[in-house]
């Protein structure tokens, strides 16, 4: 008996169709069974072989050789990525967007309506959203996250996660030439970064991004990194912070000095709420322990 046999690399088990159904002498159906991609195997889950398959929930099926009774491989179409013009949609959502939803925008999210238009915040009336773009390291778009005003973010289909990168130039915010920079996640908390006065750039998601971003730092000459932890205690057990171990995750990866500061509250958009100010980003930072990963 094979417990659990995995198919060779590069073959899949795929379901049985109408057009593709069932080789197994007495079963012959078109669905639940599945035959290899390559038409060399099926698995069948009526009739039995002396070849079990343990499916990982308990579902017991039986693989039977085919020998070229199929003969053709099962090829089953797959979707098309949808393609985005990002630039395009970009251009035009931002011409559209007029100055008070950015406004109505600034006062929901207590960001300065300058930074959201650093960020090229814009208002998307085909999903009645906020649309914030995504970058590359090199600072191509790779897409468009939507920010709905329940607080959900979905990206437009067709985009790539990328990086929420400030149209302003860094070294307006570095004095006396300390090359630093705040990264976090999330487009909302980068321009909440910005606001308090740090040139921050943020990962679609936490603890993702790290090529990119190195991408980013060793293009425009950043020598320290400051990785923004979000307090994010998992709800389940209330024990394991994610938020802790991606931010860390980023700044292990980082071509230069990096830190990780870990905020007193949920993350920087929800600190600006509640009052926080450059200040205490700076005795975080300089609280720290930096890493020399280069
Ligand atoms: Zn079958």
């Amino acid at each position: 008996m094979t417990a659990y046999r995995k198919v060779p690399a590069g073959v899949k088990w795929l379901r049985v169709t109408k057009q593709a159904k069932c080789p197994v002498p007495g079963c012959n159906h078109d669905g639940w069974c599945f035959i290899s991609s390559d038409g060399a195997e099926s698995l069948c889950m009526r009739v039995q072989s002396n070849r079990e398959y343990h499916f990982k929930d308990g579902k017991v099926g039986w693989i039977h050789s085919v020998n070229g009774r199929v003969g053709v491989p099962v090829v089953r179409a797959e979707k098309p990525k949808p393609v985005i013009n990002t630039g395009r949609l970009m251009q035009e959502w931002k011409a559209a967007t007029k100055p008070e939803y950015l406004l109505y925008l600034s006062n929901t999210l207590s960001i300065p309506a300058s930074v959201l238009t650093d960020f090229e915040f814009a208002y998307c009336a085909r999903n009645g959203a906020t649309a914030i773009p995504m970058r590359d390291g090199y600072d191509c778009y790779t897409g468009i996250r939507l920010r709905f005003p329940n607080a959900e973010y979905r990206s437009i289909p067709g985009s790539s996660p990328g990086l929420f990168i400030p149209r302003c130039r860094p070294e307006t915010f570095w004095d006396g030439g300390q090359r630093l920079i705040l990264a976090c996640e999330g487009g909302t908390s980068a321009a909440a970064g910005l606001s308090l006065g740090w040139w921050t750039v943020g990962t679609a998601n936490a603890g993702q991004g790290a090529g990119m971003l190195q991408t980013l730092i060793r293009r425009l000459g950043i020598r320290y990194v400051a990785v923004v932890a979000d307090n994010k205690i998992d709800a389940k057990d209330g024990k394991e912070d994610r938020g802790l171990a991606a931010a860390q995750s980023i700044s292990r990866q980082m071509p230069c000095r990096s830190c990780v500061i870990v905020l007193p509250c949920k993350d920087l958009r929800a600190g600006l709420q509640l009052g926080m100010t450059a200040d205490l980003i700076s005795s975080l930072i300089s609280s720290s322990v930096w890493r020399c990963n280069s």
